[in-house]
């Protein structure tokens, strides 16, 4: 994924911004004040100060709008005089719109693309409310893809770095009904993993395809859980990689990577595969790039062998058997994993096989603030907190190097933060609750109510109250 093709795609909030940038444009075309500004990077630009020389970011108190130099007003005086004298303007917006399922009746949401034509007061507030966060969106989003892009060309040995997403459904199609263009509903989950690590015995950079194929619909975290456990046993008892530690990008989806479930995964990863991994995110509505690749690759091999009569796939097992015999890599006797160190591994997992029940995950507890974190990984030893930052930082002393003392990102990155993941206290039956506490955040952690769950347990084991967090390095 080159840089580029990263700024390329737009999310939702960029393709708004893009959207009014244009409209601005034709509006001001051959003014004498036409703002002329070619997208929404330079939109942005005009409501930070100039980046410190030799710099690649902006200056954090800018971006954060805390900087009294700049701000959206820095933009405002110029928009209004490029408009000046038009009452009305025309401008295209994705929106939720509620409407009618028509096979369930139920109401559902779904965007739209509206065309919008008020007057230039309702445009620019719309405009100024949703820039005063664009700059942060941007950077958040380059920051923490030049930190995936930085760490999966300098890995560290015994490191191994997933990026992770589900793609949409494949839908299996039958090839007489190519032509006419019937779908099945018998619908195949693809998740996939593109997993980096060094090889152990060339110390070159190995990328590595996982694709999980199912007919579990769910797209949710325990799903998640299942197909990264199989990975980690490919790995690990497969390829016999010694893992240390286990980086987890992907983007900010709740219910699949940035939630409570997936946090409580986190805290426990020591415990379920043996070393610790971390989840990372990528900017809000950005990200997923190498996954889209690698989708891109299976679906129109599979697609163009059942238009051309090759394939028949009349369902998940066999969606997965062909792109398996297909695809994987490598793939022939003369091949070896070393040839290239490129791999591509399928997995067929059947529905049957992702648990649901996981009542020590899923009682676990929102962190407040969870939407704007970027980073989450384990306490060791606590498996009652994580840690979490607001940007990722891979730098030579957050690798866990000893010869530089502090991070080098500090300018833009704070520390680790502990945080309880704990679940809520249910209330006390017994009425001997001894274990508040006035520090909001180490309250709840009595396990003398009725509940017995693994947390309550743990947390009695551990005396954790009085211990705290440390950090895996
Ligand atoms: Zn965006
Ligand atoms: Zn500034
Ligand atoms: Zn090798
Ligand atoms: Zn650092």
């Amino acid at each position: 994924m080159k840089n580029n093709s990263f700024n390329n795609c737009l999310c939702e909030y960029c393709t708004n911004m893009e959207m009014k940038v244009t409209a601005i444009n034709k509006e001001t075309q051959g003014r004498r004040n036409a703002l002329g500004i070619l997208n929404r990077y330079e939109l942005s630009k005009k409501t930070v100060c100039l980046k410190p020389e030799g710099e690649r970011f902006y200056r954090r108190d800018c971006i954060n709008r805390n900087c009294s130099k700049c701000g959206v007003k820095k933009l405002q005086e110029e928009i209004r005089k490029a408009l000046r004298g038009k009452a009305q303007i025309e401008w295209n917006r994705w929106e939720s719109q509620t409407y009618k399922d028509t096979k369930t009746g139920k109401k559902k949401l779904r965007k739209m693309l509206r065309l919008k034509r008020e007057s230039v007061y309702v445009f620019l507030r719309e405009l100024y409310e949703e820039v005063e966060t664009f700059s942060s969106h941007l950077h958040n989003a380059m920051w923490q893809y030049q930190q995936f892009n930085t760490l999966i060309h300098e890995i560290p040995m015994n490191w191994v770095v997933f990026c992770m997403d589900f793609s949409e459904n494949y839908t299996c199609l039958y090839q007489d009904e190519a032509q006419s263009a019937h779908w099945s509903h018998d619908q195949a989950t693809s998740f996939f993993i593109v997993a980096y690590y060094r090889c152990p015995e060339h110390n070159e950079i190995m990328h590595e395809s996982l694709m999980f194929v199912s007919d579990d619909k769910h797209h949710d975290s325990h799903g998640v859980h299942h197909y990264v456990t199989e990975a980690n046993k490919h790995l690990t008892e497969k390829l016999h990689l010694t893992i240390e530690r286990e980086i987890h990008f992907s983007d900010g989806a709740a219910s699949q990577f940035k939630s409570k479930t997936p946090f409580a995964d986190v805290a426990n990863s020591s415990t379920d595969y043996g070393f610790p991994c971390e989840k990372h995110f990528f900017g809000s509505r950005h990200g997923k790039g190498p996954c889209d690749g690698e989708f891109g690759v299976v679906k129109r091999t599979v697609s163009q062998a059942v238009v051309a009569r090759q394939a028949l796939i009349r369902n998940v097992k066999e969606f997965h058997d062909f792109a398996k015999a297909k695809l994987s890599k490598p793939n022939d006797d003369k091949d070896t994993e070393c040839s290239d160190h490129k791999l591509r591994t399928f997995f067929y997992v059947p529905q049957t096989e992702v648990t649901r029940q996981r009542s020590d995950r899923i009682n676990a507890k929102q962190i407040p603030g969870t939407r704007k974190l970027h980073a989450v990984k384990p306490c060791s030893e606590d498996i009652l907190r994580v840690a979490t930052r607001a940007l990722s930082c891979f730098c030579i002393h957050c690798r866990g190097s000893q010869t530089e003392s502090t991070c080098q990102s500090v300018d833009h990155v704070d520390d680790w933060e502990s945080q309880e993941i704990q679940k809520r206290q249910a209330k006390s039956t017994k009425g001997t609750d001894n274990s508040r506490s006035k520090n909001k955040t180490t309250r709840a952690k009595s396990s003398k109510g009725t509940d017995n769950s693994l947390y309550n347990r743990v947390a009695l084991l551990t005396n954790h109250l009085s211990k705290p967090c440390k950090f895996t390095k």
